[in-house]
């Protein structure tokens, strides 16, 4: 199912980090990096048994007297509530069971989410007869394991992967399958719903400078020189807060989720703030799930003395922060002032397309042998690596399948040779590809 996210809850230290970076494997994390009150929050995507979820590590407090310790943890707890499908509730056995732990299973015994009890640090039998005291907690499913050395995992990730609803098609979703999905994402405030309104020419929803003014999500289906597309509105935040770092908590699990619903992602940055850290998790994370992406620096009319190369120098330092996937088109927009963003739409129909490229066989082995021929890859133990064929694979996202023989031996520095070939090439602008290396 799309968007299916898991978070894992619970005190600091008992070990959901650990536990995090076991589901991803080798995957990079992407991490929150809200400093002071909250330690790192991290996003990613787990695969097990061929079926993928989101999940999120809600992190845990490092400092804050006890009452703010216990309020923040509350928070993030209901916010992980509203927002996930599933919820992780991670214990320590070698510490027992703290008051906290008993505050915490006191709200998580209301959520109408599906809450597995996750016992963690169950790391030899003796801790397997201490962790039986668990049960007390009150929770169904109950699960042992050790996350340092990944016993027990196969069992909660068989459990969670049973969670996930089949896909099953409706008929609406047949009826909208061919038409591309733009989701516009970005940070609180930079503009989304603005953009939103300004596409759709009406007020459809209440634009201020409030963050976080009650809005819902919205997918609207849009008629554009004369082509259909769905656009995925991610502005909506059900709850009003004002606490800056929980909406921008909301908003990440948002556009997540709505990622998984698109097939092109419009990032808004503010042009005044420039690329945060935030940004660039989101941007590298949408990249990871395939998707096409289109850049949008907002607010451009709040730039001061635009001097003619104000948007080319902005664009060369955007590009860097973006490398090394960094063929994305950037667009300078004001929806304040309505410049530009039709051209947005446009730039994100056409990436869509670029997606579906798919490069005949025989041109690209002209191309590409020839590419290889010009600049060979190095020589591995004295032995030449020989590239001998090319494919595009069949797959939703562009990938590409290079025959040689010695497939594990083609590093980095040349595989970011071939994909900087392919895209001089033929047009993947916006688009995320993929390199595989196999033995003929
Ligand atoms: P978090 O604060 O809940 O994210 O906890 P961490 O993942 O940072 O882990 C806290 C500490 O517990 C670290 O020193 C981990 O190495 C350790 N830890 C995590 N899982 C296990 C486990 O299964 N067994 C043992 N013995 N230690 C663990
Ligand atoms: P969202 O939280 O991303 O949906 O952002 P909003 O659409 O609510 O916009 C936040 C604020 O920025 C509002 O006050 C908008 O009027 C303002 N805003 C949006 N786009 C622009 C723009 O291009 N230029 C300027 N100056 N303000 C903008």
């Amino acid at each position: 199912m799309a968007g299916f996210t898991v978070a894992i809850v619970g005190r600091p230290n008992v070990g959901k980090s650990t536990l995090f970076n076991r589901l991803l494997e080798q995957r990079k994390a992407i991490v929150d990096d809200v400093s002071g009150v909250t330690r790192d929050r991290q996003y990613g995507v787990a695969d097990w048994n061929g079926k993928s979820f989101n999940v999120i590590d809600t992190g845990g407090f490092v400092h804050g007297s006890d009452d703010v310790f216990e309020r923040e943890i509350r928070k993030q707890v209901k916010i992980a509530m509203d927002e996930a499908n599933v919820l992780l509730f991670m214990c320590d056995a070698a510490t027992g069971i703290t008051d906290l732990d008993d505050n915490m299973a006191e709200i998580l015994r209301r959520s109408s989410k599906p809450v597995l009890l996750v016992v963690n640090k169950v790391d030899n039998n003796n801790r397997m007869l201490e962790a039986t005291e668990f049960y007390s907690l009150g929770f169904e499913r109950v699960f042992f394991m050790s996350s340092m050395s990944g016993s027990g995992s196969g069992e909660l990730l068989d459990a969670v992967v049973e969670l996930i609803p089949e896909e099953e098609e409706s008929a609406e979703d047949a009826e909208t399958k061919e038409i591309p999905k733009i989701a516009i994402i970005g940070q609180p405030n930079v503009g989304k719903s603005s953009l939103l309104n300004a596409l759709i020419g009406e007020e459809r929803n209440i634009v201020s400078d409030i963050p976080g003014t009650t809005r819902d999500t919205i997918h609207t289906h849009y008629k554009m020189f004369q082509k259909d597309f769905i656009l995925i509105d991610t502005a909506g935040l059900r709850r009003k807060t004002k606490v800056h770092e929980d909406l921008e908590f909301y908003s990440v699990i948002r556009a997540i989720k709505a990622m998984d619903e698109a097939d092109v992602c419009l990032l808004l940055l503010d042009a005044v703030n420039g690329i945060t850290q935030q940004d660039l998790n989101i941007f590298s994370l949408a990249a990871r799930k395939g998707k096409a992406l289109v850049i949008l620096v907002n607010k451009w009319d709040l730039i001061e003395e635009k001097k003619t190369n104000t948007a080319r120098d902005y664009e060369k330092q955007l590009k860097e922060r973006l490398a090394p996937f960094n063929d994305v088109p950037i667009i300078f927009t004001s929806v304040a002032e309505k410049q530009r963003i039709f051209k947005a739409i446009e730039e994100g129909l056409r990436v869509y397309e670029n997606r579906k490229r798919k490069v005949q066989t025989s041109k690209l082995n002209e191309v590409m042998l020839k590419a290889i021929e010009s600049f060979h890859p190095p020589v591995v133990r004295g032995i030449p690596i020989k590239i001998k064929y090319v494919t595009q694979l069949p797959t939703y996202t562009p990938a590409f399948a290079f025959f040689c023989n010695l497939p594990d031996d083609v590093k980095q520095p040349y595989r970011n040779y071939l994909e900087n070939q392919l895209r001089t090439h033929f047009d993947f602008q916006g688009v995320p590809i993929k390199l595989f290396f196999r033995k003929k």
